[in-house]
């Protein structure tokens, strides 16, 4: 007998449901136009913000730490693996995000993996936005605190949640700060009103407002002026850093606890040499100048006004992040496929990223775009739109 049989059967359906993921393959570095099978496409997908996903400065800093410190870290960073390099991105970020302290991970799923059962536990509750990312949700799971989801951004169902919940020890409210589907920012003032009528904690994930929202890309806290007033911000380094792993920014208890506690970095390698100098320039860069953060935004209104204007469903985005919004999962891949053919690369998103019957394509704007970029991208946005008469 087949024991997994099943899996054949469950990758049937998928397919059926027009849910199956179609993974595609790049075989450039990443930049506004990237090479997919060989074909030469605009790129509206990746969550390059600023382009240092191929910064020469980035560049070479990872090729000068691989010839002084070489390619891997060799052992967690509790026993031997915490070089000199972490120590200074960890200094930077904090001076650049205007905390105490920071602490880098591997990555940002795996520092929400790591926070969130280091700060509650059975006897306390979490409060989560419906729409938080999945790695809060499984971090939420390892806690084996009580989750109780409020609707998305729905301060009043947050405050009637929270109201109604007694003899709680820890109160945590968790929330993206820009929600990576939708685009669109949580109330973070309101939130903190609410919190502190009821001592409870807040938690930010900043994965995409950072190098986005606030001064400079400073991130959601510094965009409503909430410095001090959010006791765990988390993010990410391959988002508009360009890299990869995350971070945890707050008061410096709250690393040196998490030093102590937090199993992904007790039990797991960290990021190497090459990946944390990389990072330490692109905070450089981004603490330098705000030169890149502008044109994303001046590229993010002109894509975004002019689709409107034809007459796409944008949602609610506020940010680069711009659903455009279809319904059918089989019709927005249809619209993606369509797209890729006439040479943009911008990916359909289905059921469960997304809740069922809210297919969309989701265009990701970055500073690297050019108007042209940009014109091209609208314009077969509009010629498909019709073909397929969403318009
Ligand atoms: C992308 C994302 C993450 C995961 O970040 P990685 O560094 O890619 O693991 C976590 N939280 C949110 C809100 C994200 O958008």
């Amino acid at each position: 007998m087949d024991k997994l049989n099943f899996i054949n059967e469950e990758l049937s359906k998928l397919k059926e449901t027009g849910l199956l993921i179609n993974i595609r393959t790049i075989e450039s570095p990443q930049g506004s136009w990237i090479i997919v099978n060989e074909k030469k496409v605009l790129n509206l997908c990746s969550n390059n913000y600023l382009g240092f996903a191929n910064d020469p400065k980035l560049k070479s800093a990872s090729q000068k730490a691989i010839e002084n410190y070489g390619v891997g870290p060799a052992a967690v960073r509790t026993i031997a693996g915490t070089t000199t390099l972490h120590k200074e991105l960890e200094r930077k970020l904090a001076l650049f995000k205007g905390v105490e302290s920071t602490l880098s991970f591997q990555s940002g799923f795996c520092a929400n993996l790591a926070v969130i059962p280091v700060i509650v536990g059975e006897g306390d509750v979490v409060y989560s936005d419906e729409f938080n990312h999945a790695s809060i949700i499984d971090g939420c799971r390892l806690s084996k605190a009580k989750v109780v989801r409020y609707a998305h951004c729905n301060m009043e169902d947050l405050q009637a949640k929270i109201s109604a919940e007694k003899d709680v020890r820890h109160r945590l409210i968790i929330t993206d700060g820009v929600f990576s589907m939708e685009g669109d920012i949580a109330p973070l003032p309101e939130i903190v009103n609410i919190a502190e009528k009821y001592d409870a904690i807040i938690m930010v994930d900043d994965a995409h407002g950072e190098g986005v929202l606030g001064r400079g890309g400073r991130g959601i806290v510094d965009h409503f002026n909430l410095h001090g007033k959010v006791e765990i911000e988390v993010g990410t380094m391959s988002k508009a850093f360009g890299v990869v792993g995350g971070y945890i920014a707050g008061s410096k208890r709250l690393t040196e606890y998490l030093e102590q506690k937090g199993r992904p970095f007790l039990f797991s390698s960290a990021v190497t040499s090459a990946d944390v100098s990389a990072c330490i320039a692109s905070v450089e860069t981004l603490t330098a100048s705000d030169i890149l953060v502008k044109k994303l935004w001046e590229n993010t209104a002109l894509f975004q006004d002019k689709m409107r204007q034809i007459g796409f469903n944008l949602g609610k985005t506020k940010t680069p992040i711009t659903p455009v919004m279809i319904g059918d999962a089989k019709i927005a891949k249809d619209f993606s496929q369509k797209l890729f053919e006439a040479g943009i690369f911008a990916q359909a998103i289905g059921y469960p990223t997304v809740p069922m019957g809210k297919a969309r394509i989701r265009v990701m704007i970055s500073a690297t775009h050019s108007n042209e970029d940009l014109t091209f991208a609208i314009e077969n946005f509009e010629k498909i739109g019709r073909t397929l008469e969403l318009l």
